[in-house]
């Protein structure tokens, strides 16, 4: 009998090329995969810190599972003392729970193109594969007059989100910032100073929009953009219920998941009425490594009909 209890199991994942943001240059990344079993479901979940953001590391996430030595109602008690401190394990959990439903989700979602390097031929590269709305990476090394030039001459149809990743400075933000107003097409720009920066107060937030900033719901307050990482959130119901407390401007965003997060995550996103493009064009950015299963594209969907325990057996 294993009702009760849960396994664990740690994975790898390695970049094809060095994935480049304001925060820094990355190679790879760790996951951390769970199987529960509860009342005689079986529910999946998984443990995606990002680089920057404030939760628990990867080894802090094995500590905690190997103190609670496999049972559930241990490693939730624990939980419950280390309030706050494990969002990317709570959120694990949250899809184990609901696994029941997440498994069978296989709705269609608007997707925004990910564009790390803008160029004029990346850019036009993800508009000719379909995309409406690109993320583009900006650091203090971007060009915002190449921008400029790029974005004035795209299809009027087409919307566009800049992340600096928390990496400009209040002058550089402010340059941004004004740029955004400028432009119905520009939805906002991402994180432009780093977390808790005083800056923000000298900032027009409705075309700001928070990132790392934003971990736990309800701890931060700001009246322009939010986005949501469904992994790095914490408890669900939590979060939740922070939604429904906020009229709109939530937009949901990937940490480059396994095909587990990832399911979860989109899950949760497709709850929102209120529904803009999502950031989840992660997928083949990895070496081959059996964890990618959804379609990547403009329009993304949840994974049905799927083998979860075999794809769980082929990486224990
Ligand atoms: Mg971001």
């Amino acid at each position: 009998m294993n009702d009760g209890k849960y396994e664990f199991l740690r994975v790898r994942r390695e970049f094809r090329h060095p994935f480049v943001t304001g925060a820094g240059t990355f190679t790879e990344v760790e996951r951390v995969l769970i199987k529960t079993e509860e009342n005689g479901v079986i529910g999946f979940g998984e443990v995606a810190p990002w680089l920057n953001f404030k939760t628990e590391n990867i080894s802090q996430c094995i500590e905690i599972l190997n103190t609670a030595g496999g049972d559930l109602e241990n490693l939730k008690n624990l939980l419950r003392k280390l309030e706050n401190q494990f969002p990317c394990l709570e959120s694990a959990l949250s899809s184990c729970q609901r696994w029941n439903e997440i498994q069978e989700f296989n709705q269609e979602i608007e997707c925004a193109g990910l564009v790390s390097n803008p160029s004029e031929e990346t850019i036009y590269k993800k508009i000719s594969e379909g995309f409406k709305t690109l993320k583009f990476k900006i650091s203090p090394a971007t060009s915002l007059l190449e921008i400029k030039s790029i974005i004035s001459t795209a299809p009027k149809d087409v919307i566009f989100r800049l992340d600096a990743n928390g990496s400009l400075n209040l002058e550089e933000s402010k340059l941004w910032v004004n740029f955004a107003f400028s432009s119905d097409q520009i939805d906002f720009i991402e994180q432009p100073l780093p977390v808790n920066d005083e800056g923000y107060r000298q900032l027009d937030v409705f075309k700001v929009a928070l990132d790392e900033s934003f971990t736990y719901p309800g701890k931060l307050r700001w009246a322009g953009p939010i986005v949501v990482k469904p992994s790095l959130v914490g408890d669900w119901m939590e979060f939740i219920g922070w939604r429904h407390n906020r009229y709109d401007g939530v937009y949901y965003s990937s940490v480059f998941e396994t095909a587990i997060g990832r399911q979860a995550a989109l899950w949760l996103a497709h709850r929102d009425e209120h529904l803009p493009a999502v950031g989840f064009d992660t997928l083949n950015y990895f070496k081959e490594d059996g964890l990618d299963f959804h379609q990547s594209g403009p329009i993304i969907k949840g994974l049905a009909n799927f083998d979860w325990m075999d794809l769980w057996r082929k990486h224990k």
